[in-house]
C-alpha cells in the first residue's frame, strides 16, 4: 500500500525498481518501528541500540555499497539502491527516531541546510513562510533564494515575540520556522504558545523547529507542538566537526513520506560512512554536552562578573530565563557577549590561543567567532542593522577542555586587548573604551 500522497504518486516516472516499488510498498527505509519496547532515559537510549545483524556486531557495519542484489526477479528484498535506502542509514534513522522526543520517524541527509531544503520543498509558489529576524545566516540565504526564485513570500519577524507572529499568520501561511535559542543573539521563542496560535489560525500550517542549538538531549520541539524538527548533525549530534549531516524528524508519518519522497527523488540521503560516523557521535552526546554546558556556565559567569553583557540562558540575568527553562532541560553551550567596539572584539578573538577561530559549534573543541564577519556575513550589513544585530558581538561555542584553561585563555586575551585590567586581588575591572 502506498504511503505517498496521490498528487505525488501521479508525478512519479518509473525508471528503476526503487521507484517502481514506491507505488506498491512502503518506502525503504520503512517508517521506524513502533515503540514496542520499554523507553529508557535519553542518556541510555543514546548508547543502547538493537540490530538484527547476522553476526551480532556491536557496531553497526558500514554497508559501503550503492546497489543490493535481488534474490530473484520477483523478490526485490528490503534494499536495492542506496539512494533509496541503506541498512547503515536505516539503523541510524531508527535510533534517531527513538531519541528525538515525540518522533515517529527520522530521516538523515547530507547537511543541516539540506534538511531545510527538503522541508521547504513541501512549499508551493504563493505560500507564505514566517521566519525569525535573528536566524542562522544559511537559513536566511535559502529563504531569500526561495522568495526571489521560488515564488515564496517570506516574512521575517521577531519569533521570540508571540504577538509579532500573531500579526502575520494568515490563511496563506504554510510554514513557520522557529529557532530557540536563536543563533547568535540567544533569544528564546515560546514554542508551545506559537504552535498553538499558528495551528488555531491555520490548521494546515506546519511549525518547523531548528533544534541545532540544543539537540534532542535538551529539548523536544515535537512534544512542544511543532510538526517537524530538524537539526544540523554537523554540530552536537556528531560532535567532532568531521562530518556534515542533517536530521529531520516528524510525528506524522504522512509528512514523513512526503519528505522521504524528496530525499529519494533528489538523492540527498546521508551516505553510509557518514551515517556510521554520526551514529558513533550520538553515543557520546550525553557526556559531551553535559561537560560543554558545565564549562559554558562557568565561562558565562566569569564574563558577566568581568562586566560584559553576556547572553546565555543559564544566567538568571537572561530576560527569558524562565521561558527557556519551561521548555528545555539545559542551557546549551553557545553564548555571546558584547564588548562595545568592533576593533576590541577583533583583538580579543585574535588574542586567544585554545579557542579556535571558526564558524560552527557543537564540537568537542572550544570555538570563538565574530558572527557578523563569519557565520552571519551572508546577511547584509543593512539588514543586520535593521535587525539590531550588534556588529561587535563575539560568539563562544564551548567545548570539553578544562574550564580553568579556557577561562585563563580568555582572561589573557581580554587583558592583552585592553578590555579589562587585572587588580591586585586577581579580580578584573572592565576598562572604559
Ligand atoms: N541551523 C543552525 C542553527 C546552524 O547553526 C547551522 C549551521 O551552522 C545550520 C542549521 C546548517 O547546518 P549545516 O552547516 O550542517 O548545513
Amino acid at each position: 500500500m502506498s504511503h505517498l500522497p496521490t498528487e505525488q504518486l501521479a508525478d512519479l516516472t518509473v525508471h528503476s525498481n526503487s521507484e517502481a516499488r514506491e507505488g506498491l510498498v512502503p518506502p525503504s527505509p520503512a517508517p521506524s518501528s513502533p515503540r514496542t519496547r520499554r523507553h529508557y532515559s535519553i542518556d541510555t537510549e543514546l548508547v543502547f541500540t538493537e540490530t538484527t545483524d547476522q553476526y551480532r556486531s556491536s557496531s553497526t557495519p558500514i554497508y559501503q555499497t550503492a546497489t543490493f542484489k535481488q534474490e530473484s526477479l520477483s523478490n526485490m528484498g528490503e534494499y536495492d539502491y542506496t539512494r533509496s535506502g541503506n541498512p547503515t542509514r536505516t539503523h541510524l534513522e531508527r535510533h534517531l527516531a527513538r531519541i528525538i522526543g515525540g518522533a515517529t520517524r527520522a530521516l538523515t541527509v547530507t547537511s543541516g541546510m539540506t534538511a531545510l531544503d527538503v522541508i521547504t520543498r513541501l512549499l508551493k509558489p504563493g505560500d507564505e513562510v514566517i521566519a525569525g529576524d535573528d536566524l542562522y545566516g544559511g537559513t536566511n540565504r535559502l529563504l531569500k533564494y526561495l522568495s526571489t526564485s521560488g515564488g515564496i513570500v517570506a516574512h521575517h519577524v521577531d519569533t521570540t515575540n508571540v504577538d509579532a507572529v500573531r500579526a502575520v499568520v494568515n490563511e496563506k501561511t504554510a510554514m513557520i520556522l522557529l529557532e530557540s535559542p536563536t543563533n547568535p543573539l540567544i533569544k528564546i521563542a515560546n514554542i508551545p504558545a506559537i504552535t498553538a496560535l499558528v495551528h488555531e489560525k491555520n490548521p494546515n500550517a506546519l511549525v518547523v523547529a531548528d533544534n541545532t542549538m540544543l539537540s534532542p538531549m535538551l529539548m523536544a520541539p515535537l512534544e512542544l507542538g511543532a510538526d517537524i524538527v530538524y537539526e544540523s548533525g554537523t554540530k552536537y549530534l556528531s560532535g567532532h566537526h568531521d562530518i556534515m549531516a542533517g536530521v529531520i524528524a516528524v510525528k506524522n508519518n504522512a509528512i514523513g513520506d512526503r519528505l522521504f519522497f524528496v530525499i529519494n527523488a533528489s538523492g540527498c540521503g546521508l551516505a553510509p560512512f557518514e551515517a556510521w560516523l554520526l551514529e558513533r557521535g550520538i553515543k557520546t552526546l550525553g557526556v559531551r554536552l553535559e561537560k560543554q554546558q558545565h564549562n559554558a556556565q562557568l565561562i558565562a559567569e566569569f564574563l558577566e562578573s568581568a562586566g560584559f553583557k553576556v547572553r546565555y540562558p543559564g544566567l538568571k540575568s537572561h530576560p527569558q530565563y524562565a521561558l527557556h527553562w519551561a521548555q528545555a532541560s539545559g542551557a546549551g553551550a553557545v553564548l555571546s557577549l558584547e564588548t562595545g567596539s568592533v576593533p576590541l572584539s577583533e583583538r580579543i578573538i585574535e588574542g586567544t590561543h585554545i579557542w579556535g577561530i571558526s564558524v560552527s559549534f557543537g564540537c568537542v573543541n572550544s570555538l570563538i567567532s565574530m558572527p557578523c564577519k563569519m557565520s552571519h556575513a551572508s546577511i547584509d550589513a543593512k539588514t543586520r542593522a535593521e535587525r539590531d544585530f550588534p556588529e561587535d558581538l563575539i560568539r563562544l561555542c564551548v567545548g570539553i577542555e578544562n574550564p580553568d584553561d579556557l577561562i585563563d585563555d580568555l582572561k589573557t586575551a581580554l587583558i592583552k586587548a585592553g578590555a579589562v585590567k587585572i587588580n591586585n586581588d586577581g579580580s578584573l575591572t572592565r576598562l572604559n573604551l
